[in-house]
C-alpha cells in the first residue's frame, strides 16, 4: 500500500516538475512579448494609482496596444530610486490606505537586508511576492531534480531563520522577505509540492535567536541525518557560520542525541518543547557521530557534510556576489558533494532562476523569468583608463527592454513590479552571458555602488574581493584561514587611505602579514588609485587584524538592529560608526603597506 502511494506521489511530482519546466520554457521562448504583456498587466492592475497618474495623467491605457503602452511608459515615467518611492511607502506605513502605488492594498512591508547599502529599506510586499517565491522555488527544484534526483518524502537540512517582525504606526506588519515567506502558507505548500520537508519545526525557524536556532537545526539535522537529501541556506554565509558553530558545539549535540535531551543553552520554552517532541535517545547514532567528528577534527573538518549526512546529494545556497568569499570554506566542508548555486532575486522582486544546476558557482547564470516583473537594462560602459571622473567609473546609455540586450554587455537592472515600484533602479550590475531560449541568462557582477573611494579612485565590492583574494594567497600557504573581511576609506586625516580589516583563524607570522598588506595595496588596479598612491594623494593601505569572533559581533550588531540572519551579508565597506567602533576595539595588530615606498 505504502509503495503504491509513494509511486503515485512520485508520478505526481514528475508531472509537476514537467509542467512547471514546460511553462518556463514556453514563456522564455517568447520572453520579449511576455515582457510587453507583463507590463500591460502591471499597469492595468494599478491603473489610476497616484504615482502613475503623476506621469501618465488620465490617459486611458485600456484601449492602447501593448507595444504602444510600453513605449509610452518608458518615455514618460522616469527612472527612479528607492528615495523617490520613500514618501509614498512612508504614508502607507503610517496607515494611508489610498491607492498611491498599487490598487491592491498593501498590508505588509518587507525590509531589504540593508547590509549591502548600510540602511534598511521598506519595500511593499503582497500576496504576489509570496506566490512568485513559491513559483521560483518549485521551478528551481524541478531543474535540480533533473540533474540530482532526490528521494521524495526526504528531508532538507535548512539553515533558515525568521527575523523580528513588528508593526508600523499604521498597523502594517514589517519583516524581511524571508521572514514573511517562512511564516506564509506558501512555505508549507512548497514542502508538500516538492515532497521535501525541512528538518526543523517552525518554532526553531522563528525563535528570534539565531544561535539557538542554529544549534537546533544542527541537532535535528543530525538526528534525522539518514533522511537528509540536501543541505541548504538562503545565503552561503549562514551555512558556513552554522558549521563553524558545529566545530565548537558538536560534543553537546552528540550528548543531546545520546540522551534525547536538549542543551540548557536553548532557553526559549516554545523551542524546547517543539524540539523535545521530535528527538528521542539514540545512543547508537550518537556514538557513530562522535567517532566521525573525532576523525573530522583531525582533518580540520574537511568533508564534514558528506561524512555526517551520507545521503545528501548536494549543497544548495546563494553562492554568488558577496557570498563568493565563503565558497572556499563551503567547498572544504562539502568535500566531493556538488555546490549548487541558488537563484537571483531581491526583496523587490525575484529575477532569475538557475537552469543549469550542475555548473560550479563561479560560472552560474540566472535565466530571467519574464512574468515576474517588467525588466529594463541600463547599458554600462567602462570609462577609458585615463579618463578620470569624480562620480563613477561607468558610463550609462539609454535603458533597453529585455528583448534588446546583447551578450557580453554589462547592465544595471531596472524593475517595474506588481507591488508598485515603477522603473526602480535596483543597483545591481549584471552581464548577459547568453540566452535560455529567448530570455537572457545573467551573471551577477556586483552592486553598482562604489564602496572604496577616497578621491578619484573607484572600487566596487567585486574589485575589493579580487584584491583580498590575491592578498590572502600568502596566508593560505601558512595554513591559516581568512574568516571574513571588511574595509573602510579613512578620510579623517589627510591624505586619506584604505583600511582593510581581516579576521584570521590560525597563527601567522608578522612578517607574512606585512607582506599580505603590501600585496593588498599593490593589487588595487584602479587607475585613479594607482595614480593617487604614486603621487601620495592617497596614503599607504592599512591592514588591521581583528581578534577572533569580531565578525560574529558585527552580525549580532546587525541582528540587534532588526536584520535577519537569513538575509545577512557582511558589509564589505563601512563608514558606520557603530561598526567601526567594534572593528577598532577588536583590532589586535596593524600593518602599513610599503608597496609604493
Ligand atoms: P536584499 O536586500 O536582502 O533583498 O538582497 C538583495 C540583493 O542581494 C540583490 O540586489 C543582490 O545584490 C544580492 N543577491 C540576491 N541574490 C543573489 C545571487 N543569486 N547572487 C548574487 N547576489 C545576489
Amino acid at each position: 500500500m505504502e509503495t503504491a502511494m509513494s509511486n503515485s506521489t512520485n508520478k505526481n511530482n514528475d508531472k509537476y516538475d514537467h509542467d512547471i519546466i514546460d511553462w518556463f520554457e514556453s514563456v522564455s521562448e517568447n520572453a520579449g512579448h511576455v515582457q510587453t504583456q507583463t507590463l500591460r498587466r502591471i499597469l492595468e492592475l494599478n491603473y489610476g494609482v497616484e504615482y502613475l497618474r503623476k506621469w501618465l495623467g488620465d490617459i486611458n491605457i485600456h484601449d492602447m496596444d501593448a507595444c504602444a503602452l510600453e513605449s509610452l511608459f518608458t518615455s514618460v515615467v522616469p527612472l527612479a530610486s528607492h528615495a523617490d518611492f520613500e514618501p509614498y511607502i512612508q504614508r502607507i506605513a503610517d496607515g494611508d490606505t489610498g491607492p498611491s502605488l498599487s490598487q491592491q492594498p498593501i498590508t505588509t512591508l518587507s525590509l531589504s537586508s540593508g547590509t549591502t547599502e548600510g540602511k534598511q529599506k521598506y519595500v511593499p510586499f503582497t500576496r504576489h511576492s509570496a506566490q512568485t517565491t513559491l513559483q521560483i522555488f518549485r521551478l528551481a527544484a524541478a531543474y535540480r531534480s533533473r540533474v540530482y534526483p532526490i528521494r521524495e518524502g526526504g528531508r532538507i537540512l535548512e539553515f533558515i531563520y525568521s527575523g523580528k517582525q513588528f508593526k508600523t504606526k499604521g498597523g502594517l506588519a514589517v519583516g524581511t522577505a524571508t521572514t514573511h515567506y517562512f511564516a506564509s502558507e506558501e512555505f508549507k505548500i512548497k514542502q508538500k509540492m516538492t515532497q521535501s520537508f525541512t528538518c526543523s519545526p517552525g518554532e526553531v525557524i522563528s525563535s528570534g535567536d539565531y544561535k539557538q536556532s542554529s544549534y537546533c537545526h544542527l541537532l535535528l539535522g543530525l538526528f534525522l541525518s539518514e533522511e537528509v537529501e540536501f543541505i541548504s541556506s538562503t545565503f552561503a554565509y549562514s551555512m558556513v557560520q552554522a558549521f563553524r558553530g558545529f566545530e565548537e558545539h558538536w560534543k553537546d549535540i552528540c550528548n543531546d542525541i545520546k540522551q534525547g535531551s536538549l542543551s540548557p543553552r536553548i532557553t526559549s520554552p516554545k523551542v524546547r518543547e517543539a524540539v523535545l517532541k521530535i528527538i528521542t535517545p539514540n545512543p547508537c547514532l550518537a556514538s557513530k557521530i562522535q567517532s566521525s567528528c573525532e576523525e573530522l577534527q583531525n582533518s580540520n573538518w574537511s568533508g564534514l557534510i558528506p561524512k555526517l549526512w551520507p545521503n545528501a546529494k548536494y549543497v544548495y545556497s546563494i553562492m554568488t556576489g558577496s557570498m563568493q568569499p565563503y565558497l572556499k570554506k563551503l567547498r572544504h566542508y562539502a568535500g566531493e558533494l556538488p555546490l549548487v548555486s541558488a537563484d537571483y532575486g531581491s526583496t523587490e522582486s525575484w529575477i532569475g532562476v538557475n537552469v543549469d544546476p550542475s555548473l560550479p558557482p563561479e560560472n552560474v547564470t540566472f535565466s530571467v523569468i519574464p512574468t515576474f516583473s517588467y525588466f529594463e537594462f541600463i547599458p554600462l560602459y567602462r570609462r577609458k583608463q585615463d579618463c578620470i571622473s569624480a562620480i563613477d567609473d561607468l558610463v550609462e546609455d539609454e535603458p533597453v527592454p529585455l528583448s534588446q540586450v546583447k551578450v557580453g554587455q554589462e547592465y544595471e537592472l531596472v524593475l517595474t513590479t506588481f507591488t508598485g515600484l515603477y522603473r526602480y533602479r535596483l543597483g545591481d550590475v549584471v552581464e548577459v552571458a547568453g540566452f535560455h531560449r529567448g530570455t537572457p541568462k545573467l551573471s551577477f557582477i556586483c552592486r553598482r555602488k562604489l564602496i572604496l573611494t577616497v578621491n578619484i579612485d573607484k572600487n566596487t565590492e567585486k574589485d575589493l574581493q579580487l584584491v583580498v583574494e590575491r592578498g590572502s594567497q600568502l596566508l593560505s600557504q601558512t595554513g591559516a584561514e581568512l574568516v571574513d573581511f571588511t574595509s573602510h576609506a579613512n578620510i579623517a586625516k589627510q591624505p586619506g587611505h584604505y583600511v582593510i580589516y581581516w579576521e584570521i583563524k590560525g597563527e601567522v607570522d608578522e612578517r607574512i602579514l606585512g607582506e599580505c598588506c603590501k600585496e593588498l595595496d599593490a593589487s588595487f588596479v584602479d587607475y585613479g588609485y594607482v595614480v593617487s598612491r604614486r603621487t601620495s594623494s592617497i596614503g599607504p593601505l592599512e591592514l588591521c587584524i581583528v581578534e577572533r569572533g569580531t565578525f560574529k559581533k558585527i552580525l549580532d550588531h546587525f541582528i540587534g538592529n532588526g536584520a535577519a540572519m537569513s538575509q545577512f551579508k557582511t558589509p564589505r565597506c563601512t563608514s558606520n560608526q557603530g561598526l567601526l567602533r567594534i572593528l577598532n576595539l577588536c583590532t589586535i595588530k596593524r600593518f602599513q603597506s610599503t608597496a609604493y615606498d
